[in-house]
């Protein structure tokens, strides 16, 4: 193992993994590669404070058959085999699974790749002029892939424009937007990584106009949080956390305002919010507001077959719903991105979240449960 190369690569993930304008709940994923082998960041660990162990180191050789293998045409099939050649590859010691982006970085080629979910660069990438503003701001410096689903049909999409960017441009693609995803950056050092989001980031901001709602938040209480295990039988041992801000109480004013932020933008909203969040109107009573939460969610249940992480007070802010106190705040805290890039979204064409085939390809894939398994723990 190159020794410095992979404690730069420990730097750079621990830069950007604490800052939360660039990481959100744990997402996003770093490498370091040479000639023979690549260093990913396992699937799970956080980058804010990642080690050496944090780490899965592959064979480059063996991850090249992803590229040219034909694998099954259904979804969890193809999945299941890209997987275990994946497993395959990995030459380190240890359960530590690789990131399910990892054939990404692989192609990619430079040494060091940085992959994160900024929330400026998704208020372009979630915006309904994702594409046009990506070409007037970065013109031919940058690669922009539609929406397309995770997985091995993405790294399929990328592989195939990865090539014609180079064959046109005599050379590879260092910046690489993914709508309604988040970006690649790389670089032959971290350095050169560095400039490059200085770049995009200050490019991007002298396009937001006008003064941004404060998002500084505080406790809400409600009799919903008081009374949680009362709102369905699957709320048991369940902890809710309900939280309010400016930014906050202009998308939960009312229902209309409500429809510029109820549903998600990127897969990782999916994996730690669901896709839909619910509603709850103002009530008169506290027993009344009980009654309709109890009813919304039982039909909630029973339209999606799983139960709302996120729910929204009219009038009052929001509520998170989790197993334990951690990924109650992961939810609120990526739900509380959401507010953010939409109100963002506005310079940019307005908010274009995920359709319903997409979300579904989503809520499906066992790679992205086992993830939200690992950030729980
Ligand atoms: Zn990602």
């Amino acid at each position: 193992m190159t020794t410095q190369n992979i404690t730069t690569l420990i730097e750079v993930s621990r830069q950007y993994g604490k800052d939360k304008s660039f990481v959100i709940a744990g997402g996003g994923n770093t490498s370091y590669k040479d000639a023979t082998h690549i260093w990913i960041k396992a699937s799970g660990a956080a980058l804010e404070t990642i080690d050496e162990n944090g780490f899965v180191c592959l064979s480059r050789e063996k991850l090249k058959i992803v590229s040219t293998k034909t694998y099954a045409q259904d979804a969890t099939q193809r999945e299941a085999e890209v997987k275990a050649d994946l497993t395959n590859a990995i030459v380190s010691s240890g359960n530590n699974r690789p990131s399910v982006e990892t054939s990404m970085h692989e192609i990619i080629d430079y040494p060091f790749v940085v992959h994160t979910h900024p929330t400026r660069v998704n208020a372009v990438m979630c915006a309904n002029n994702a594409k046009k503003t990506c070409t007037d701001l970065f013109g031919d410096q940058a690669l922009f892939i539609p929406y397309t689903d995770p997985g091995y049909i993405l790294f399929k999409k990328v592989l195939t424009e990865i090539a014609n960017y180079t064959s046109k441009y005599s050379k590879a693609p260092q910046i690489i937007f993914l709508e309604n995803h988040g970006i690649f950056v790389a670089g032959e050092t971290t350095d050169e990584i560095n400039g490059l989001y200085s770049t995009i980031m200050e490019k991007i901001d002298h396009q937001i106009r006008g003064d941004q709602l404060n998002a500084s938040q505080q406790d809400l209480k409600s009799v919903l949080i008081d009374q949680v295990q009362n709102l369905h039988p699957g709320f048991k041992d369940f902890v809710a956390i309900g939280k309010s801000s400016q930014l906050i109480s202009h998308f939960m004013k009312d229902s209309t305002s409500f429809q510029k932020a109820n549903t998600a933008f990127t897969p990782d909203d999916i994996v730690y919010c669901k896709a839909y969040y619910l509603f709850l109107p103002a009530c008169n009573t506290d027993q009344e507001l009980v009654a309709s939460a109890q009813e919304r969610i039982d039909a909630y249940y029973k339209s999606y077959g799983y139960l709302p992480k996120v729910l929204a007070l009219e009038g009052k802010g929001i509520v998170g719903v989790e197993e334990n106190t951690k990924s109650t705040l992961n939810v609120l805290e990526v739900y509380s991105n959401i507010l953010l890039i939409s109100q963002l979204t506005e310079n940019f064409g307005g908010p274009k979240f995920m359709n319903k085939e997409q979300i579904e390809f989503i809520d499906n894939w066992e790679v992205e449960n086992y993830r939200r398994k690992m950030a729980k723990s």
